[in-house]
């Protein structure tokens, strides 16, 4: 059993490293728009090349998933859908023109989806794992949306289910997570998500009011930060994450988006990579505390501030702090998440056991 292993340098276990799923293709796959693919492979590139002499991490090789596996929360016209795509000989739009479809990237989607049920099988004997190409919030049961294809973030969570496992989702991102919520609105399981809102801003979902139905009822929480909301703003949302405590699971899928970063190219927030260390550093600290397992994603990020905002949230994942920016202010907005953040709170007692 790989957890009886000693102590390292790090005092760690070998259960405590920290499991990062990586194939060296990651570096040549992105569903984004054409204008802006080039920012997206920099990105991961950018990343591997800020681990490469990181201690405390072992690296997963992802197996590819079939077709059975996208069936656990797809339907099937998705699926004829993408196969279609794929054959094509030409690059071009799955909708109406975000996610871009290309020859051969049926491959890629299937790899895709094979690292979240690798982290899932590994989860047995790490604490945490991180998949830096991953966290495709946005597609739903139907249709291909935002740069997703598919959702394998919504694979994790029904995997997990099916299992028996009880799950806090918590998604930050600049972009509220529609697929995962439609899909999951009426399900058992605790969901945080942290995104830029007005209304407008894509995908226009994220109401405040939305709190769930069913065996999901008071299980969502759409925490909308104004857009250009800074690090103090982000902290007031990070209170949240106190509902993972009461709600006790035994697994925390985190999208670790990074697209909010303030030298992003989308434009939505204000924040530094300090922000993703914090967001890393809590879900290190309630991961132990809870003997929670982690299952993490890199989400979405299209700018130069992407790779070390994703170095910034593992570094915070092993429980380390790395603020490698001078953190941002705005007191109004922050006010303003402030008050949201007390009300959820204050609410939050009916629903959590
Ligand atoms: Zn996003």
């Amino acid at each position: 059993m790989i957890t009886i292993i000693p102590k390292g340098k790090l005092g760690l276990t070998a259960g405590e490293l920290l499991g990062i799923v990586w194939d060296d293709r990651f570096r040549d796959i992105s569903f984004s728009h054409p204008m802006i693919r080039d920012v997206s492979f920099e990105r991961i590139r950018r990343f591997k090349e800020l681990i490469s002499n990181e201690d405390g991490i072992m690296f997963i090789k992802p197996e590819m998933a079939n077709f059975e596996d996208l069936l656990l929360v797809h339907d099937v016209t998705l699926i004829e859908k993408l196969r279609e795509a794929s054959s094509l000989p030409f690059v071009g739009f799955l909708d109406e023109g975000d996610t871009v479809h290309y020859p051969g990237m049926l491959e890629d989607i299937l790899l895709v989806a094979g690292s979240t049920l690798t982290a899932l099988k590994f989860s047995r004997y790490l604490a945490r794992i991180y998949i830096p190409l991953g966290g495709f919030h946005h597609a739903t049961r139907t249709s291909p949306m935002g740069f997703c294809p598919i959702n394998d973030v919504a694979i994790a969570l029904k995997t997990l289910q099916s299992k028996g496992e009880r799950v806090a989702l918590i998604d930050v991102d600049a972009h509220h997570p529609n697929g995962l919520e439609e899909m999951f609105y009426n399900e058992k399981l605790l969901k945080i998500n942290v995104f830029a809102y007005d209304g407008e801003f894509f995908p226009r979902t994220g109401d405040v009011k939305r709190r769930g139905e069913g065996e999901g009822f008071g299980l969502n929480f759409n925490v909308g930060l104004p857009l250009g909301s800074s690090d103090d703003a982000f902290m007031e949302a990070l209170r949240m994450l106190e509902l993972v405590r009461h709600f006790k699971p035994t697994y925390i899928v985190v999208v670790a988006g990074v697209d909010g970063h303030m030298d992003d190219g989308l434009k939505s927030l204000n924040l530094t990579a300090n922000s993703y260390n914090l967001l890393g550093q809590k879900v290190f600290a309630l991961s132990r505390e809870l003997e929670a397992k982690v299952i993490s994603y890199g989400g979405g990020g299209y700018g130069p501030g992407s790779s070390i905002s994703m170095y910034s949230f593992i570094k915070g994942l092993k429980g380390q702090r790395f603020l490698p920016e001078k953190g941002t202010e705005d007191r109004e907005k922050r006010e303003i998440v402030k008050k949201l953040v007390n009300l959820f709170l204050e609410s939050s007692s009916c629903c959590l056991k």
